[in-house]
C-alpha cells in the first residue's frame, strides 16, 4: 500500500524516506512541501531532483477529502462538507473573529458520546479519522481562503470526541504545531472534551494544548441527565484531573457550559459552578442552547443567562456569552451532521 504522508510526524517520514534509499532530511523536506507550503502534488517540489519525485509518485499518495460543500453564513461563518474515501461524511467550520480566524475541526465521523443535546450525538459513531484526515481539513481549507490562508487558531470542537480518537489527535496536533509541519503555536490549539478523564490525565503529559471541557452542568444529577459519559467520570473525578492538568503558561482552562431553560440555568447553578471550579483558573464560555429538531430542550432567556454571567463575575470568574456563530447554516455548536446532507451528494 502506498504512505499516506501527511499523518506521518517527523521521525515515521524520516524513517520512510530512509526504507527508500534516500536520506533522511529528504523526507523532512517532503513534510514541509505538504503541511508546511501545501503543495497538492509531488510536481510542485521543485528543489527535489525528478528522479526522486518519480520514485515519491510511485510510493506514496498525497491524501484529500473531497469537499462536497461549502456554506457561508450571514454573519460570515464558513461550513465545509468533505466526504472520506468511505463514504463518510464530516464538517470543518471557520469562524470570523474580529481580527482572526478560528476553525472548528472534527476528530470523528459522528460520535459515540451520546450527549442528549447535540445533533452529532444522533447519528452514532460512524469511525475514527485518520490523522491525516484530521490535518487535510485545515490543509484544504487554508488553500480555499482568500488572504492567503491566514487560520490563526485551530479548535477541536467539531464532530466526534478527540480524545476517544486520541492516537490520530495527538499526532495531528504534533504535525500542526511542528515546524517544519503547520507551524501553529500550541497555544494557539484547543483540544475541547466532554471529560474522558484518562486520556485528559495524558494528554498534559504527552503534549502542551490548551484544554477546554464541555461541563454544562454542575451537579451529577444533571450532568449525567445531559451527557451520558459523566456517569462514568462524575464531576469530582472530572474537576480533580483539571486541577491536574499542565496548563501552558499562564493559560486558564475553558469550561464550556450550555444554558438550558429551568434545567441548569437558575441562580443556585451558578452559585454550585462557583464552587465547583474555584481556585481553578478557569474561563467559563456561556453557550445559550441551539435548538435542535425534535429537542425537548430550550435555550434559556437573555434574562437569565444575564443573570446567570452576573453570579460568575461577582466571584471572579472570567465568564463570557458566546452566542454560536452560523446557525443559519446549520453550523454552530452541536448542529454538526454530515449526515443531513448525504441525500445531495
Ligand atoms: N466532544 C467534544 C468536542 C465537541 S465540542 C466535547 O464534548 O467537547 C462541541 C461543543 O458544542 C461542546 O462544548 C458542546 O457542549 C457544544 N454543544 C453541543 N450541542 C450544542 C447545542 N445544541 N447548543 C450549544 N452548544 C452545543
Amino acid at each position: 500500500m502506498k504512505a499516506d504522508l501527511k499523518g506521518l510526524d517527523t521521525r515515521e517520514i524520516e524513517a520512510w524516506a530512509v526504507r527508500l534509499g534516500l536520506e533522511a532530511y529528504r523526507g523532512r523536506q517532503i513534510r514541509h512541501w505538504l503541511l508546511g507550503r501545501l503543495a497538492d502534488s509531488f510536481e510542485e517540489m521543485t528543489d527535489i531532483p525528478k528522479s526522486i519525485r518519480v520514485l515519491l509518485e510511485d510510493n506514496a499518495n498525497i491524501s484529500h477529502l473531497e469537499q462536497v460543500k461549502a456554506l457561508v453564513s450571514t454573519d460570515g461563518t464558513r461550513k465545509y462538507l468533505f466526504k472520506l474515501n468511505d463514504g463518510h461524511f464530516i464538517e470543518s467550520v471557520l469562524i470570523p473573529e474580529r481580527d482572526h480566524w478560528t476553525l472548528c475541526i472534527s476528530s470523528q465521523a459522528g460520535c459515540a458520546m451520546d450527549c442528549r443535546f447535540c445533533l452529532t450525538a444522533r447519528q452514532g459513531l460512524k469511525r475514527d479519522l485518520e490523522a491525516s484526515e484530521i490535518i487535510e481539513q485545515v490543509i484544504q481549507i487554508k488553500r480555499s481562503m482568500d488572504n492567503g490562508g491566514r487560520v490563526t487558531n485551530i479548535v477541536f470542537m467539531g464532530m466526534g470526541e478527540p480524545l476517544a480518537n486520541y492516537d490520530a489527535v495527538v499526532k495531528a496536533i504534533r504535525n500542526l504545531v511542528s515546524e517544519d509541519g503547520l507551524n501553529f503555536s500550541h497555544r494557539k490549539i484547543t483540544l475541547s472534551t466532554c471529560g474522558l478523564v484518562p486520556r485528559m490525565t495524558k494528554l498534559g503529559k504527552d503534549i502542551t494544548v490548551n484544554l477546554a471541557i464541555s461541563l454544562n452542568a454542575a451537579d451529577d444529577k444533571t450532568r449525567s441527565f445531559l451527557m451520558p459519559i459523566n456517569s462514568r467520570y462524575p464531576l469530582k473525578t472530572l474537576l480533580s484531573a483539571c486541577r491536574d492538568f499542565p496548563l501552558p503558561n499562564r493559560r486558564m482552562i475553558t469550561f464550556e457550559y450550555i444554558l438550558i431553560k429551568g434545567v441548569n440555568d437558575r441562580d443556585e447553578d451558578a452559585l454550585k459552578l462557583v464552587s465547583l471550579l474555584k481556585g481553578l483558573r478557569a474561563k467559563i464560555n456561556l453557550i445559550p442552547l441551539n435548538p435542535l429538531p425534535g429537542l425537548d430542550m430550550s435555550p434559556s432567556s437573555m434574562e437569565s443567562i444575564l443573570n446567570f454571567q452576573g453570579i460568575l463575575l461577582k466571584n471572579h470568574f472570567t465568564a463570557i456569552i458566546r452566542k454560536s456563530k452560523g446557525a443559519d447554516i446549520l453550523a454552530a455548536c452541536g448542529q454538526l451532521s454530515g449526515a443531513i446532507s448525504e441525500s445531495e451528494s
